[in-house]
């Protein structure tokens, strides 16, 4: 029989109203399997592993990624799938670090979530945790149909590393702007295999470690000399510059020098766009011609979540310099297009 373990780490699927001061908080998975009694009917063996305490995924942090790709690589052989329940919030986040920790992944890890309690009555729960539990459970000539790190969300199934949440409010939360979607849930599964990454050939590897001082630049017109050194002149190891377009910033010298000391400096510069669509295309205009001269890193299409998570995951391997930056511009798991 098919056995997925399904890992409950929070998030609004699980959340009932606190009876005093009516916030949502996260509650056991006793009342999941009670609002969901199709659960029982599912032809799978299912287990569950209860984080302790559960969390509003806002509360995420690295040292829970790391929990979680430790609970799956030791459990790996026991199990065909996984189904991760997760806050959406930082779920694109925890989805990307997933992928970067769980090299040459052979079984699918599924994360997905609800915009609605499953104890309300128009949830979108139920679909969401029963579909990702057949996608998990999915096979093809008796190996895994989709060996990744996976988000499933209304009816759509993302690769992990190029989701972002993109709606707070309606059930369509999440959006993977510059890749196709792996998988549509409508009267059928249909998975579009042309997509999704082909089995490895190699055992699944663990990586833990993360570094995580990155700082963050956002450009924007008028940006100050101060808010650009409070970030170049920190004692980050990396920054991420979110900038115009195609990977456009200000040509003013003085800008151009804090970056150009940052990197003297040893940090890594890592360019991706604001745009949610599109790639960094470095040397295309003359604002982006010194970036590309002075070493800067270009991001191409990542997310923000992807590229945050790889420099998390790639600075703590014990890589020199050359090599961080030498990754950052590889696809390791079909995070970015070159
Ligand atoms: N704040 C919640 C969380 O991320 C939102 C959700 O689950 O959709 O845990």
């Amino acid at each position: 029989m098919t056995k997925i373990l399904i890992i409950y780490t929070g998030g609004t699927i699980g959340m009932v109203n606190d009876t005093d001061t009516g916030t949502l908080v996260p509650f056991n998975f006793k009342q999941i399997r009670q609002n969901v009694p199709e659960l029982a009917r599912l032809n799978y063996e299912l287990e569950v592993h209860s984080f302790d305490p559960i969390m509003d995924s806002s509360n995420m942090h690295p040292d829970i990624w790391a929990e979680l790709a430790k609970l799956i690589f030791t459990r790996y052989d026991e199990f065909d799938g996984f189904v991760i329940l997760h806050g959406s919030d930082t779920m694109a986040y925890t989805a990307s670090a997933l992928s970067f920790m769980l090299q040459n992944l052979s079984k699918p890890v599924i994360l997905t979530g609800s915009q609605l309690p499953i104890g309300q009555i128009r949830t979108d729960a139920k679909e969401n945790l029963i579909t990702a539990l057949e996608i998990a459970a999915m096979k093809e000539n008796g190996k895994a149909k989709v060996p990744e790190v996976c988000i499933y969300f209304d009816s759509q199934l993302f690769r992990g590393n190029r989701s972002i949440k993109y709606n707070s409010e309606k059930f369509e939360a999440f959006r993977s702007p510059n890749y196709p979607i792996l998988a549509e849930a409508g009267v059928h599964l249909t998975f579009f295999n042309n997509y999704i990454l082909p089995q490895p050939e190699k055992e699944l590897q663990v990586l833990l470690n993360f570094n995580s001082n990155i700082g963050v630049l956002k450009m924007y017109p008028g940006i100050s000399q101060q808010a650009v050194m409070a970030i170049t002149h920190s004692p980050v190891d990396a920054i991420v510059l979110e900038t115009f377009g195609s990977g456009n910033t200000t040509t003013a010298q003085w800008f151009i020098d804090c970056l150009e000391d940052a990197i003297h400096n040893g940090k890594i510069v890592v360019d991706i766009s604001q745009c949610q669509r599109g790639s960094v295309e470095l040397g295309k205009y003359e604002t982006s011609k010194q970036l590309q001269r002075m070493g800067v890193v270009s991001g191409y299409d990542m997310t923000f979540e992807a590229t945050i998570t790889k420099l998390m995951y790639l600075m703590a391997q014990g890589h020199s310099y050359t090599e961080v930056v030498q990754l950052m511009e590889q696809s390791l798991r079909g995070e970015l297009t070159v």
